[in-house]
């Protein structure tokens, strides 16, 4: 796990600056503040998601779930 403070980033909870850390684990990564501990996922997707972003997607009109 790495941990990295992000310079400028301000906490959307509590708004303390320079309190934000990027959390770097394997492949997640997230946020979090260590003022008043907020955290807040980044690009994290789940594993099956892969698959759907290969392909692209097309809104069909008149398509129903
Ligand atoms: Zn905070």
């Amino acid at each position: 796990m790495k941990r990295q403070f992000i310079a400028g980033a301000t906490c959307p909870e509590c708004g303390q600056m320079d309190k934000i850390q990027r959390i770097i684990d394997g492949d997640r990564q997230w946020m979090e503040c260590v003022a008043c501990g907020a955290q807040k996922d980044l690009d994290a997707k789940p594993p099956e998601a892969t698959d759907a972003l290969a392909q692209p997607v097309t809104l069909q009109p008149g398509t129903k779930k």
